[in-house]
């Protein structure tokens, strides 16, 4: 890269990974307000995994928003970042391809601070590449638990409250809900209803 920078930097990969309602998006537009406020330049990015979803921002669960760019998949992605930005933003990383990783550490590798949030684990508790690729070459990595629905301990789990045998399910309200180890059911999900 002969990229000549005014000012030199270094790039790094955070994630933040966790169950539904475990507060990843809030983390991750907290840490990109913060970046906006110290005016450095911030790019935000979703998987456009459903057309009827074609929202231009990230929105939480407990309603906090920030605008983002819909992008197709990481080869999008990657062509969309300006060399001027300085923080890349990225939701529902788990949703991406298996190109992500690499192109995270391209853009690290460009001087970028790049931040991704994701499922660590899909409804039946596998892990839910490529998230475990990106956790491997990640510098920082925060881990975000949810408080258990049925008991109230800490929840490492996406609970899938209707019989679906698919992956991706993009969840309406009442469809999951966050649930420790001991109240998680994997088959609850797997049961059809009659
Ligand atoms: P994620 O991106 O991990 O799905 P969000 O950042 O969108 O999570 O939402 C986190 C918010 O979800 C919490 O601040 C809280 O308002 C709400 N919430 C709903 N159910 C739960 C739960 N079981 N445990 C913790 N927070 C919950
Ligand atoms: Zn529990």
């Amino acid at each position: 890269m002969d990229e000549v920078r005014s000012t030199p930097s270094h790039g790094w990969i955070e994630v933040i990974t966790g169950s539904m309602f475990s507060g990843k998006s809030e983390e991750l537009i907290r840490r990109l307000r913060r970046a906006q406020i110290a005016r450095q330049k911030v790019q935000i990015f979703k998987p456009l995994i459903d057309d009827r979803f074609g929202e231009d921002q990230i929105v939480s669960h407990s309603d906090m928003r920030i605008a983002s760019q819909n992008v197709r998949n990481s080869d999008e992605l990657l062509r969309r970042v300006d060399d001027d930005t300085d923080v890349v933003g990225i939701d529902e990383g788990q949703f991406f391809d298996a190109g992500l990783p690499g192109a995270c550490n391209a853009l690290a590798n460009r001087g970028k601070r790049v931040i991704v949030a994701g499922l660590d684990q899909d409804y039946l508790g596998r892990p839910f590449e490529p998230m475990p690729q990106l956790l491997a070459i990640a510098e920082y990595i925060t881990k975000t638990l949810a408080i258990c629905v049925v008991c109230g301990d800490p929840a490492n789990h996406t609970q899938r409250l209707v019989a679906s045998s698919d992956r991706v399910l993009v969840g309406a309200t009442g469809m999951y809900e966050a649930r420790c180890r001991h109240c998680f059911d994997p088959h609850l999900a797997a049961v059809e209803k009659v």
